[in-house]
């Protein structure tokens, strides 16, 4: 919206003065929407009867996790089948450290505290494009908004 409103609706007829980004209103905002969605992912589990045991689970053996609790402790869970669904991980890249900060992954990239003047994204995939695209949602738009930004990719 407010790269459309800054490069778009004028030429469209729509003339809109005084606009402002505010970064930390953004960042709040996307993580009000966060905590939204986990706490109604929480609700449908007590709706349902799912117990949800937050922590760092480890096999012990094929029918045993061990998990590390959040709020301290251990607990031991044991199952006939057990499905991993641990999701994934950036791909570290040879000579840089990530940071989070000033070499960052996606999940720093939505939680930088300024608006980067010149960045480099290493990666066409999805996650990558979305970061380029003048299509990207909200999120991205100072990588849109700014003339600085290179993408590296190795396929053809
Ligand atoms: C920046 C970004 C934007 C995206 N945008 C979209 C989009 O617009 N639309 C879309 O459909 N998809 C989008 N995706 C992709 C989507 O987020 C993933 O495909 C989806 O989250 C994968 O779900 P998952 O359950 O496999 O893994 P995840 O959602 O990653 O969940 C895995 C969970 O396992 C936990 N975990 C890991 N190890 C352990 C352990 N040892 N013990 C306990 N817990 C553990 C992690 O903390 C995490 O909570 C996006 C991804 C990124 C990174």
């Amino acid at each position: 919206m407010y790269h459309q409103i800054l490069h778009d609706t004028k030429k469209r007829g729509i003339e809109v003065g005084d606009v402002k980004l505010n970064l930390q209103q953004m960042m709040s905002a996307k993580d009000t929407s966060v905590a939204g969605l986990t706490k109604g992912v929480e609700f449908l589990f007590k709706k349902n009867n799912v117990e949800y045991v937050k922590g760092t689970g480890a096999f012990a053996d094929k029918h045993t996790v061990q998990v590390n609790l959040i709020d301290g402790g251990e607990t031991t869970l044991r199952a006939k089948n057990i499905i991993i669904a641990t999701g994934s991980e950036s791909t570290p890249f040879p000579g840089l450290t990530i940071d989070e900060k000033r070499v960052v992954t996606s999940t720093g990239a939505i939680a930088l505290t300024e608006v980067p003047k010149k960045m480099i994204v290493i990666g066409g995939g999805i996650i990558g494009l979305e970061m380029v695209s003048d299509a990207c949602m909200e999120m991205w738009l100072w990588l849109t908004t700014y003339p600085g930004i290179r993408m590296v990719e190795t396929r053809r």
